[in-house]
């Protein structure tokens, strides 16, 4: 069993983006710069956006954070969003999901140039993705990827399952493991909280995908000998022993899983790590736009 150290890989990537930015300041260019709008004080959207902006500090790009009121209307968060389309020295932003209830965020998302996109998720970026075209990729399917590359895993001609079909995971990766290339070639089976009998369709996969939020879902009787697991759970859980209150929990039972896997994702330290490591991957990808 090898464990993928998402944490490892983040690094590197974040080493390798460096190195680029320091190219782009020896041309005389400005570094890339990424902006973040954040609707509201929630907890854990403050905590996501913050290491977003420390990560671009550690890499050299620029970055600008936009924190709007909970009360925003719909109109002046447009008007927002208007704004940094038309700033040409911002090259790529994101939206922190979620937003608040009164906020249309399918109309918020498709306001957002879709060159500057970086968190993929317009209409036109998803479906050139879909295509297996040249776009932005979403940044938590691109890291299951890019983790799948680097560790050398073959995809093509598996049983893949994928758990869970959001819009922002469980979807675009099963599109991406089923395109033509490498990662990819897969057989795909996208499984939800419809399905009946998700044990068959587990027990029998190569890889697993398991994007649904639901803490230690996957047992080890729901998977074959040799199976590669990529946990993209992250859900906090009440821990009254831990000086946080919570720990992090993933939606696999690892300890049990880990004993009949090939390959096998932590959480925390798996998936999680490479979102950011890829959001700044494609804002440098939007410079170059
Ligand atoms: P979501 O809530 O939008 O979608 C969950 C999906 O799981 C749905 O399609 C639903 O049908 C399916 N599902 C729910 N219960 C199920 C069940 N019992 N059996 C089968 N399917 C079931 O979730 P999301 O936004 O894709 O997030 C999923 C998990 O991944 C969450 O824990 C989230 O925190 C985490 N996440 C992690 C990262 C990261 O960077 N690692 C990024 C995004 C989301």
């Amino acid at each position: 069993m090898k464990i993928i150290d998402g944490k490892m890989i983040s690094n590197l990537i974040k080493e390798e983006i460096k190195q680029e930015v320091e190219k782009i300041i020896k041309k005389g260019e400005r570094p890339p710069h990424l902006a973040a709008i954040l609707v509201g004080n929630d907890g854990a959207s403050l905590t996501y956006v913050g290491s977003k902006v420390r990560s671009c500090k550690q890499v050299g790009f620029d970055s600008t954070l936009l924190k709007l009121p909970a009360e925003i209307s719909q109109k002046d968060l447009l008007n927002k969003i208007h704004e940094l389309n038309n700033d040409d020295k911002i090259d790529g932003f994101i939206v922190q999901l979620p937003l608040p209830n009164h906020i249309d965020e399918e109309e918020v998302l498709m306001t957002v140039n879709p060159n500057k996109d970086v968190d993929g998720f317009h209409p036109s970026n998803f479906g050139k993705m879909a295509l297996n075209m040249e776009s932005f990729i979403p940044a938590t399917p691109y890291g299951i990827i890019e983790l799948l590359k680097r560790y050398e895993i073959n995809t093509s001609g598996k049983n893949t399952v994928v758990i869970g079909r959001s819009n922002i995971v469980g979807r675009p990766i099963s599109i991406l493991l089923s395109r033509k290339g490498n990662p990819g070639d897969s057989t795909v089976t996208l499984v939800h909280s419809r399905t009946k009998n998700l044990e068959s369709f587990t027990k029998n996969a190569d890889i697993i995908v398991s994007a649904l939020g639901v803490p230690d879902f996957l047992k080890s009787e729901m998977v074959k000998k040799g199976v590669i697991i990529i946990d993209v759970g992250i859900t906090r859980v009440k821990d009254d022993s831990n000086s946080k209150g919570y720990v992090i929990k993933g939606d696999v039972d690892f300890e049990s899983v880990k004993e009949k896997a090939s390959f096998i994702t932590p959480v925390p330290g798996g998936v999680g790590p490479m979102t950011i490591a890829m959001l700044l991957k494609n804002t440098l990808f939007s410079k170059n736009l």
